[in-house]
């Protein structure tokens, strides 16, 4: 095996995909699979599938091509919202895009008429995230800016994101509004709007508690389904497995050194004033892994006797000492040892987009067969 590499457990990936779909399902919720947490991994896309997810999502429209190019039939849905630029390359390759902007959705449903094809769109509302989205007092102008569509493109639903760029929450009180905007929508373009989207893993909150509007059909979930968390909200999800995502980098020095530097303190290489505490001398193991590959703030290692002390862009230090005595080998830890990691989303996105980091999927019962 290459180091760093980032582990996905499959088994532990698909029980959490077939557990939210099945409690999604009972609430009348489509769960949409968010495959930009592993780069748009066409892998991912499969287990979603075989776990009862209906479609996949993303938010870069390379991803979404790497995933209809495997084959897979599930739909694909294009979250973030579309540059003018690359709207060509939506027609082709996403099934489904949310969209706030009159004029991108004029010139996408031209693009797709001409070229005899017909994508669905969710128009994004913002209930106060205050990221993208149509702001409330638009909404009753939606009969002038979509005037004259010609057929290109569908408006299908309504969709809202929480807790993405304001940590706004989710609640029973904002989906309702988001239900209320979408029932002022079908009045302004006197059409059916079927789809009521929420997104993500939040929300999952909301129908555990019974509190999401009957109304609201579709979910678009990443960080429970891979890691089991709710940052959002703070906590672990008390029916999902956490770990199935590990990040595995190897030793290359281990050495007793001090804890504090000798000499004048300015900026490391990050443009950080690192603080020294004396612990006196410690075993510090280095690590073939850093910055450029993950978020060292987000990552936390699997023994809870392994302290992670700072890192720059190609390497990591960690803090070994207390480890080392309950390891059984002479010497405990040495070059060529290998330190796990369990990362939160942050750093499992920025792991993923390493092209320095493999990715493995693996079976517990088949061994590695990717
Ligand atoms: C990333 C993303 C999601 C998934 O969010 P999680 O909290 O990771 O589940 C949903 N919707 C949009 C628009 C996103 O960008």
């Amino acid at each position: 095996m290459r180091y760093p590499v980032m582990l996905i457990d499959r088994d532990k990936v698909l029980n959490n995909v077939r557990v939210i779909a099945d409690m999604c399902g009972s609430a009348g919720i489509d769960v949409w699979g968010v495959t930009k947490g592993l780069a748009g991994d066409s892998r991912l896309a499969v287990l979603y599938s075989e776990g009862g997810f209906k479609g996949v999502a993303d938010s870069r429209l390379r991803n979404l091509r790497k995933i209809q190019e495997s084959g897979l039939a599930a739909p694909r849905q294009l979250m973030r919202i579309a540059m003018p630029s690359e709207l060509e390359d939506v027609s082709c390759v996403c099934d489904v895009s949310l969209q706030s902007e009159p004029e991108t959705v004029r010139r996408l449903d031209e693009i797709c008429a001409s070229a005899g094809l017909t994508r669905e769109v969710l128009l994004m509302i913002d209930v106060g995230d205050l990221r993208e989205g149509f702001w409330p007092r638009e909404l009753p102008h939606a009969s002038e800016y979509f005037a004259g569509l010609r057929g290109g493109v569908r408006i299908v639903g309504v969709a809202a994101n929480f807790a993405c760029a304001s940590g706004l929450l989710p609640s029973r009180e904002n989906l309702e509004r988001l239900v209320s905007y979408r029932d002022m929508l079908q009045d302004s373009l006197d059409c059916e709007l079927p789809v009521v989207s929420a997104g993500g893993t939040c929300c999952l909150k909301v129908v555990e508690e019974g509190n999401a509007p009957r109304q609201v059909n579709q979910l678009r979930v990443c960080e429970g389904a891979l890691l089991g968390m709710d940052t959002a909200f703070d906590r672990e999800i008390p029916y999902l497995e956490r770990g199935a995502v590990t990040i595995v980098a190897e030793v290359v020095e281990c050495k007793h050194k001090p804890s504090v530097p000798s000499g004048e303190i300015g900026m490391q290489s990050f443009g950080e004033r690192p603080v020294f505490i004396d612990r006196g001398v410690r075993k510090r193991a280095l690590l073939g892994i850093g910055r450029q590959d993950v978020n060292v703030d987000r990552i936390e290692p699997l023994r809870d006797d392994v302290h992670i002390v700072t890192a720059s862009s190609d390497h990591l230090i960690v803090d070994v000492t207390d480890a080392d005595s309950l390891r059984h080998h002479e010497g405990g830890y040495r070059p060529g040892d290998t330190i796990a990691f369990r990362p939160l989303y942050p750093a499992m996105l920025a792991a993923a987009t390493s092209e320095y980091v493999d990715k493995i999927f693996f079976a517990r019962l088949t061994q590695s067969d990717d």
